[in-house]
């Protein structure tokens, strides 16, 4: 199992980043302060990548960060960083991180971080396993980017997402309350209206007649389905 350590004080946000963990298939170890996750890094050396969120009770997530990289270069560091702080990311990457994720963060946007991390590190290389291909659209899922027809369409975090989510299950009808669990994730609040939004905006970048969609269907008083 892939351990990664979990550093977050706030217990629902850390519960929420272990079970979607989980369910990617990584074996996530909790710490609630600093000095926990020190404790646990030294009981379980095997751990490759640590999450590590900035504002926590005793020391910063920046100083834990500038220790853990004293003593280990290959460690995967990924910032768990608050949405309006740009510094965060800039101090966070200047002290030896490997990325950051702004919250509030979705599901899908979490694992293919840590996914794409690990690939990085060496863990489980396969270049080609990172592009999907589906008629005539190219998913690259290290670099989070879509091609039609060889080019570039450009694409949101929420609507790389979304594609990401419909190329995963062709063919399957997806109520919108599913496409809101995963892709915003099921702490997420907000009105399904926010999906259709989404969709209607996708349809434009990707659907040759938008008005007339033949990838993203709408199935009526249900969701949505993609067809290739
Ligand atoms: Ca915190």
């Amino acid at each position: 199992m892939k351990k990664i350590l979990v550093l977050e004080d706030e217990t629902s946000i850390r519960s929420f980043v272990v079970i979607n963990l989980k369910r990617a298939g990584y074996d996530p170890i909790e710490a609630g302060t600093g000095a926990e996750a020190f404790e646990k890094l030294k009981e379980n050396p095997d751990i490759r990548v640590a999450l590590l969120d900035i504002m926590l009770p005793d020391i910063d997530g920046f100083e834990v960060c500038r220790r853990i990289r004293a003593s280990d270069s290959k460690m995967g560091i990924i910032m768990l960083t608050a949405r309006t702080q740009e510094m965060d990311k800039v101090t966070g990457l200047m002290t030896g991180a490997d990325d950051y994720v702004t919250k509030p963060f979705s599901p899908a946007e979490l694992t293919a971080r840590v996914d794409a991390l690990y690939r990085r590190l060496g863990g489980e290389d396969a270049a080609d396993s990172t592009v999907i291909v589906q008629g005539p659209f190219r998913l690259n899922t290290r670099n989070r980017t879509l091609e039609k027809n060889g080019e570039r369409i450009k694409l949101t975090q929420v609507e790389y997402s979304i594609i990401r989510m419909f190329m995963d299950n062709p063919g399957k009808a997806l109520s919108r309350e599913d496409i809101l669990n995963i892709v915003w994730g099921r702490d997420y609040f907000g009105e399904l209206k926010i999906v259709d939004v989404n969709i209607r905006r996708l349809r434009i970048k990707i659907e040759d007649d938008p008005t007339n969609p033949t990838y993203i269907t709408t199935v009526w008083g249900y969701g949505y389905k993609w067809g290739i």
